[in-house]
């Protein structure tokens, strides 16, 4: 369990003075010259050393990442830092709460990656209902650009100037292409995949899409060190993570804490325990809405890191955990996650577009348990069929947590088949409609 000397962000409920006075006592911008001093070079290198993993949800290493960018910037392409806080899947509610309440981490840290990484500009994209975050976020930035600490001529000796782009509402402009398509003023939708943004991103030049955690995280990394990042946590999933935890516990909440912890002692400690009693645990979502649930009987000592879910067929995603009790319709959530994904396919790809919308009219009719227990198979059938068929992952979210469903629950989704066939037959007992 995280210890409160080792917290990153001590300002995440708001309790403090948001601001750059605030930010300063806190830690933010105490000796930031210093490391940009170091070089380019050393800045990655620390950052590897660290083996944080991105935060946005693939888990990718964040200073592998930014060493993909080409070592000599040419006058023609200019680099870019472009931060993706369009924070969007279900159940994830971190970023917003650094934007709010700790947004200086983020301004600092977009100057240091920026420098790493050769870029003089770096662009923020903001989810399009975030207003009030949005406006906190500008309100830190102004004071970073009055204090000179951003800008043209700053006291850090890198020219710098920081954008904010208020997206305009759609899930799929948090895929990272989407999202430069977005911010060139182009419909969002994904590009296929390479050429690569580190390559050819933001106006076709050289840019590397980080999420807010990520990048928020950085300053503290490099003030601290890299051992004292990898020593908490588990091996190849080290560092402290923001975990967002709603549904059916006591206190739902987003808290810092060690990479690794146990379901258990998450909910336990930050949670007031699941809602009725650990007897009356149904699911867990572990990561956001697009990743495969676990039934009760796999929570008990699950580590939440990314290898632990992934070997469970599931994923620490975003850490936006969600649970379930024993009052929820688990088809039903999982229906409702499939019109979620219909409705944001943004139409350029056929598994998709046709796949989410035909997936979820069956989800439907399970949920009544209208339909023929063959149907499931043909269901898992469609999902493999969509699953890495796609240019981007948005077709793997609508299908991952219906494999999951059917995966853990099929006993439940053949008893309402069950149920519906014995009502809708009368006189038909279960027995004989077997
Ligand atoms: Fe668009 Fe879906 Fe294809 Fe992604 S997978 S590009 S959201 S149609």
């Amino acid at each position: 369990m995280l210890e409160d000397k080792d917290r990153i962000f001590t300002n995440i409920y708001g309790l403090q003075d948001w601001g750059l006075e605030g930010a300063r006592q806190r830690g933010s911008w105490d000796g930031t010259k210093t490391i940009i001093e170091k070089g380019r070079d050393w800045i990655i290198d620390q950052m590897k050393a660290s083996g944080l993993r991105g935060r946005g949800g693939a888990g990718f290493p964040t200073g592998l990442k930014w060493s993909f960018m080409p070592k000599n910037v040419s006058p023609e392409r200019p680099h870019y830092l472009v931060v993706n806080a369009d924070e969007s899947e279900p159940g994830t509610c971190k970023d917003r709460e650094i934007l709010r309440h700790d947004p200086h981490h983020l301004v600092e840290g977009c100057l240091i990656a920026s420098f790493a990484m050769g870029a003089h500009a770096c662009y923020i994209y903001v989810r399009g209902e975030f207003i009030r975050e949005r406006e906190r976020l500008q309100a830190a930035i102004d004071q970073a650009y009055e204090a000179r600490l951003i800008g043209k001529n700053n006291i850090h000796g890198w020219d710098f100037d920081l954008y904010v782009h208020h997206g305009a509402g759609a899930y799929i402009c948090g895929e990272e292409t989407a999202l430069l398509e977005s911010l060139e003023g182009k419909k969002g939708q994904p590009r296929l995949k390479p050429p690569f943004p580190a390559n050819m991103g933001l106006y076709g030049c050289p840019t590397t899409v980080n999420n807010v955690e990520s990048i928020a995280v950085a300053p503290t990394i490099l003030r601290r060190g890299p051992q004292w990042f990898s020593s908490l946590g588990k091996p190849n999933n080290v560092g402290t993570k923001l975990f967002c935890i709603s549904g059916h516990v006591n206190k739902p909440c987003t808290v810092e804490e060690e990479m690794g912890i146990d379901f258990r002692t998450l909910i336990e400690k930050h949670c007031g325990g699941v809602r009725g009693g650990w007897d009356n645990l149904l699911a867990v979502i572990p990561g956001g809405s697009s990743v495969p649930l676990l039934p009760a009987a796999q929570c008990q000592e699950l580590s939440m890191d990314f290898d632990t879910l992934r070997n469970l067929k599931s994923g620490l995603g975003t850490a936006a955990v969600i649970v379930m009790d024993k009052s929820t319709d688990v088809i039903k959530a999982i229906a409702r996650l499939s019109h979620f994904y219909k409705h944001e396919s943004c139409g350029q790809c056929t598994p998709c577009r046709e796949g989410t919308g035909w997936m979820w009219r069956v989800m439907e009719r399970l949920v009544k348990g209208e339909a023929e227990k063959k149907e499931i198979d043909l269901l898992l059938q469609v999902t493999t069929q969509i699953e890495g068929h796609t240019i981007c992952a948005l077709g793997d979210a609508a299908a991952w947590p219906i494999q999951g469903l059917i995966r853990h629950f099929r006993p439940l989704i053949e008893e309402r088949i069950d149920a519906y066939h014995s009502r809708a037959v009368p006189g038909v007992t279960l027995a004989a409609a077997e």
